[in-house]
């Protein structure tokens, strides 16, 4: 057996999470070969060091301007030409994109969201908003599966995988990119970010975001939202977090005015510290949260800046 892990590469190289999906596709294939989305040095640099990884193919055309009809085509032909027995890519909005893409061309069921790898063919993902694990076989030719990086610590790096140039990108005929545009940002990302303050509806207003924003860059931290105040139009749809947004794991997340829906919640899971302020003590965040603050959310903002200068 032998996986093929589709590695992200932004900005700053490759993306932190690609060390945590290669440690999933090792524990499922034993050993696994990398397909760089992008031709960056430094990402290429850091992939061959990642413990389990003994090819790393870097195609020069598959940039950010390469859509994901055209990606998915090309690793279908080297999963046929390797014959790899699992492909697996991150959860995020590229594999949300091609892993499916992927499964189609290969005729197979898609796995999505996979938070632990049983054997070869078993693994463990959630449904109902994370809820509820279930454990299910695969029993495709090709286990076609989208990971949770979140869920998994990152391999060793302690390889030493040999980089093959993989030249030539198949073409779609009917859609172009015509534009791409990064969000830019100061701050950390919020997928990989070590500390992340998150509003809610308590905040109430542009004001309490302002507020949100300052003991973030105290701290350090991303910012997250939940859907409610990303609907009023108070934050951007980029921040939201949980079910329908994004999926985390920081090590401490400070939750301001936030109920604590389910959905929420889904995206928060393995956060290792959870910290609430809501002026309600009912409130269901609470029962997930390892420090409570019971008062107005502007006015905790205020006290733990005070303490923090
Ligand atoms: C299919 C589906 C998918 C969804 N996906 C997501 C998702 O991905 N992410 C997500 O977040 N939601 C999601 N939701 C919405 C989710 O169900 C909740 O509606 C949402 O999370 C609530 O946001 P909130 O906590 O900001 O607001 P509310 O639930 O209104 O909570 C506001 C909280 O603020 C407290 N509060 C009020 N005033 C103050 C104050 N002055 N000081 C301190 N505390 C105060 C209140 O006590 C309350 O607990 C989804 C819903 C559905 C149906």
């Amino acid at each position: 057996m032998r996986a093929l892990v589709i590695g992200e590469v932004n900005a700053n190289g490759i993306k932190q999470t690609a060390a945590s999906l290669v440690n999933a596709a090792v524990k499922a294939a034993g050993v696994a070969d990398m397909f760089l989305l992008g031709q960056a040095q430094a990402a290429c640099d850091e992939a061959k060091t990642f413990a389990g990884v003994e090819k790393v193919f870097v195609n020069p055309d598959s940039g950010e301007n390469i859509l994901s009809e055209s990606l998915s085509k090309a690793v279908v032909a080297l999963v046929k030409e390797h014959g790899y027995s699992h492909v697996f890519f991150e959860a995020s909005s590229i594999g949300k994109s091609v892993m499916p893409r992927v499964a189609a061309l290969l005729d197979v069921a898609p796995l999505s969201d996979v938070t632990a790898v049983v054997d070869a063919h078993t693994f463990v993902r959630p449904i109902f908003a994370g809820s509820i694990d279930v454990t299910l076989k695969d029993a495709e030719p090709v286990v076609v599966a989208s990971v949770r990086a979140t869920a998994f610590d990152p391999c060793e790096k302690t390889g030493s995988a040999e980089v093959v140039m993989y030249q030539g990108m198949p073409e779609t005929m009917k859609t172009r990119k015509v534009s791409f545009e990064a969000v830019k940002t100061d701050r950390p990302a919020l997928q990989s970010a070590r500390i992340v303050v998150a509003g809610g509806r308590g905040l109430e207003d542009e004001e309490g975001f302002k507020k949100l924003a300052q003991l973030a860059d105290r701290l350090g931290a991303a910012i997250g939202a939940t859907r409610a105040v990303v609907d009023m139009g108070l934050c951007p749809n980029d921040w939201q977090v949980g079910q329908t947004g994004k999926i985390i794991a920081p090590d401490l997340y400070i939750a301001i005015g936030i109920s604590g829906a389910m959905q929420h919640i889904a995206g928060i899971k393995d956060a290792k510290v959870v910290v609430a302020i809501n002026n309600d003590p009912e409130a269901p965040i609470f029962e997930v949260a390892d420090y409570g603050l019971v008062m107005d959310a502007k006015a905790g903002i205020d006290a733990l800046l005070k303490e923090l200068n």
